[in-house]
């Protein structure tokens, strides 16, 4: 590579940031402390119909969540800045001008009104209205208006755009590092509108070439959607006759939904209940859309799953950190095609972290949870109560399922467990078992189990009767760890009340 290596992410604030567009940031990220590169955040806001308050805020977040740093942009500064699109606005205009001026682009004053109703009756004829060179000589353009009369409009202040003028019958041949050697005919394309005087702003097209070439972006890394853009912009890039400094591109593949067919969306998460955004996210109207990290997910996870939605490693290894994604992270083995999302392969990730996580960290994570269900215990006990459960959770927020018992003594009980165990000798046995807690000295997980399982034996009563019965008073349900497990974590007090509760709360079946 030639080039330093610098590389941008260019979100527009139009929602909160789809796992998509997370998946490209972190595409570019990765390529970017491959080669020792730099990762520029620029955001594109020149669209303030399409403008979302919070939205700007999100994607920063979001990006900060899953651990993606920015080296240059917005947030951060750089050389140059600044890096929102729409505080660049005196930068457009001249370069727009400048294509008119070399026969690239010219101007038209086509209103609104004139092309609906060019566009309604394409649409009666079943056809398709575009602004090409077909019709583009007919229309309220500079290519056909006389010189005077363009710029008397401009002067009046009459509202114009600035189109692109598609050349004829021209094969753009283009190359990217994913999808290899793209040709396409420019009698395909129409004019695209690129810069416009009623707000006085450029359109993406026109902004994001001249703010490529501005800030030296070595690789444009982006999705698919982008790639029939792409003659335009290789031609802009002609026009302005920056072809031999023009990035390099790549075009990342679509994320699929989990049933294969098309793009993933929002409806297929609110669907078959998971999310398709990183962080939750409430729209100025009050909308919600659920996202990774309220669903209880760790970043490290979420990052690792979504990395190999697209890329591949050419090895089994699954799990990866960040740092080993940058290693391993080339473009070459981006695929071409599609990649399905599936929201279980999504869990198993998140659930390989949280089997490796230790009781102190588990503690950091488990605690906010505690705490919102009014309790407070210190970080050992937070820690050691996720850490006995943790095999059995995928994600953050099946923490509290699993473990409540451990803080909160049942008051109602699982029905199916107590019709079969609270009734015969069985509430008498626990009574016994009663005394026998009650005795013991030393309540360790250990020695309470060597007792109770002695005398229960001794006694000659069915253990899993025993232990059943115990586990309806204590746990309230048939769910839970091994016995002592819960009885040294409640300590004897704690047992002996509720096996009491139990006798005052359920009348035992005959
Ligand atoms: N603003 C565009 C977007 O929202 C950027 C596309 C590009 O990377 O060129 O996706």
């Amino acid at each position: 590579m030639n080039k330093p290596v610098r590389v941008r992410f260019a979100p527009s604030p139009t929602g909160p940031l789809h796992i998509g567009g997370v998946r490209t940031a972190l595409y570019n990220y990765l390529f970017a402390r491959k080669h020792g590169g730099k990762m520029i955040l620029r955001i594109e806001d020149t669209d303030s119909q399409r403008f979302v308050p919070g939205a700007e805020e999100y994607i920063a977040e979001s990006l900060r969540w899953c651990g993606i740093e920015i080296d240059e942009g917005v947030g951060v500064g750089g050389p140059h800045a600044p890096y929102h699109q729409s505080e660049r606005r005196e930068i457009y205009l001249k370069y727009a001008l400048q294509l008119v001026e070399a026969g690239w682009a010219y101007y038209a004053f086509d209103s609104a009104e004139a092309l609906d109703t060019l566009r309604k009756e394409a649409e009666a004829a079943g056809k398709a209205f575009a602004y090409n060179h077909e019709v583009r000589e007919t229309l309220e353009t500079s290519l056909r208006l006389p010189k005077e009369e363009v710029e008397a409009r401009i002067a009046r202040g009459d509202q114009w755009v600035i189109r692109f003028k598609m050349p004829v019958g021209e094969v753009v041949k283009m190359d990217d590092l994913i999808r290899g050697h793209v040709e396409v005919n420019t009698s395909t394309l129409d004019d695209k509108v690129l810069y416009k005087s009623a707000d006085q702003l450029p359109t993406y097209h026109l902004a994001n070439i001249v703010d490529d070439h501005l800030m030296e972006i070595s690789h444009v890394i982006r999705g698919e959607e982008w790639l029939p853009s792409l003659p335009l912009h290789y031609l802009l890039y002609r026009a302005f006759g920056w072809s031999d400094s023009q990035p390099e591109f790549a075009h990342l593949p679509l994320l699929l939904k989990p049933t294969g067919g098309g793009k993933l969306s929002k409806r297929d998460g609110d669907k078959m209940g998971f999310p398709v955004f990183p962080l939750f996210w409430t729209s100025p109207t009050g909308d919600t859309a659920r996202g990774y990290r309220e669903d209880g997910y760790y970043p490290e996870a979420f990052i690792n799953m979504l990395a190999l939605l697209g890329w591949n490693p050419g090895t089994e290894q699954e799990l990866f950190s960040m740092q080993e994604l940058i290693d391993g992270f080339s473009l070459e083995r981006v695929s071409k095609s599609g990649a399905r999302f599936q929201p279980d392969k999504a869990k198993w990730f998140n659930a390989q972290y949280l089997h490796h996580k230790s009781d102190a960290e588990l503690a950091a994570v488990y605690q906010p949870i505690l705490r919102e269900h009014g309790i407070e215990v210190s970080d050992e006990v937070a820690g050691k109560a996720a850490g006995i459960m943790k095999e059995r959770a995928q994600l953050i927020t099946d923490l509290w399922d699993l473990t409540s018992f451990f803080f909160v003594a049942p008051t109602a009980y699982e029905e199916k467990q107590a019709k079969k165990y609270w009734k015969g000798d069985n509430p008498r046995i626990l009574k016994e078992v009663r005394e026998v807690l009650a005795s013991i000295e030393d309540f360790s997980l250990e020695n309470t189990e060597k007792i109770v399982h002695g005398w229960i034996e001794e006694k000659g009563y069915g253990m899993g009767q025993v232990m059943n019965t115990l586990r309806l008073a204590l746990v309230g349900a048939g769910k839970g760890p091994g016995m002592y497990d819960v009885t040294a974590f409640i300590g004897k007090e704690e047992c002996l009340q509720r096996i009491d509760n139990l006798f005052a709360n359920l009348q035992p079946a005959e």
